[in-house]
């Protein structure tokens, strides 16, 4: 667990190694940049690497991996995001406090069940009816491949006990508001929004994964932050969960499937802002991509995002973050 005052000891800390002439320490009261090393020993880790411009940290089941200048990092070898750069101070690798809290701490207070018992789970198609979403050169339909990876993925969950729900069932058009509305009257473990990427360039390929913007850190996403993003909302009750769900989805369909990592990201999705449990979506692989959209177009391939997406549902309900 990580003690309240943590941030205090950490300032008192630097203090003592850098000495009073070190602009770090004084810039530390008002919460700016901590080195790694403080992280490795508050949470006990090991530093297989520590160099000012590389810094690898190691626990029993996670080792991630920093950079100086970035604005990401690397988690059991998945990109995930940080709001502000990476900076070597006083020769030490240092992350922004904001970005410790937001991205860091979630993975070191997670603790893992030993089983994973029967839960309730809201899966979302993306699109559907007359929103069609991204179409592929050949004509397949975003809003029809969603639907059907999410039939399946909800197939393999309900086999495994769990109890599933879809936001629609069938070629259906669904405002946004009432997705989340939706999710919210079943009390669900998790929702999950499954897309499928479209981009200008035809060479853009892989997966992503968002989940909502922690509170106090900047989007992702290329739509113009509103003014009202930088307010709380409810889905910020589950920043932490929020991030290892979407860590989960992510690493897990790599795994099963084996494309380009876009990472982890943030935005302020109109479908998380009001959802009052831990949520994720999903961007499976680009209909503009030719290669990319002929494997979508695959029942086989669309059972192994089902099987990647299943794979990371049961992996984030095998973690329990302590409020
Ligand atoms: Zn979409």
């Amino acid at each position: 667990m990580v003690k309240v005052n943590f941030y205090r000891k950490v300032s008192s800390f630097l203090a003592l190694v850098c000495g009073f002439v070190c602009s770090l320490c004084h810039a530390l009261p008002n919460g700016e940049y901590m080195p790694l090393e403080m992280v490795a020993k508050e949470h006990l880790l090991r530093m297989p690497i520590n160099r000012p411009d590389r810094v690898v940290l190691r626990g029993d089941n996670i080792e991630l991996s920093f950079r100086s200048g970035s604005l990401a990092f690397h988690a059991n070898g998945v990109l995930v995001p940080f709001g502000f750069f990476t900076e070597t101070k006083c020769g030490k690798l240092c992350v922004s406090y904001s970005d410790y809290v937001a991205h860091l701490r979630p993975f070191f207070t997670m603790q893992h069940r030993s089983s994973v018992k029967k839960a309730v789970i809201v899966l979302d198609p993306g699109h559907g009816g007359r929103a069609e979403g991204a179409l592929s050169a050949t004509g397949l339909k975003e809003k029809t491949v969603t639907l059907d990876i999410c039939q399946r993925l909800a197939r393999i969950l309900e086999r495994q006990g769990h109890i599933v729900y879809l936001t629609r069932n069938s070629d259906t058009y669904v405002e946004l508001e009432d997705r989340t509305k939706f999710a919210n009257q079943k009390s669900p473990a998790l929702f999950l929004s499954v897309h499928c990427n479209a981009a200008k360039s035809k060479s853009a390929r892989g997966i992503e994964t968002f989940a909502l913007t922690p509170h106090g850190q900047p989007s992702q996403h290329q739509v113009k932050s509103l003014q009202s993003d930088l307010k709380p909302c409810v889905g910020n009750k589950f920043d932490a969960e929020n991030l290892i769900l979407a860590y989960a989805i992510q690493g897990a369909v790599l795994k099963k499937i084996g494309c380009v990592d876009r990472g982890v990201k943030h935005a302020c999705f109109h479908v998380f802002r009001g959802l009052n449990c831990p949520g994720a979506l999903a961007e499976l692989e680009f209909l503009s991509h030719p290669i990319e959209a002929k494997k979508l177009a695959s029942s086989n391939h669309r059972q192994d995002l089902a099987q990647g997406l299943a794979d990371g549902i049961t992996s984030f309900l095998k973690c329990h973050i302590p409020s």
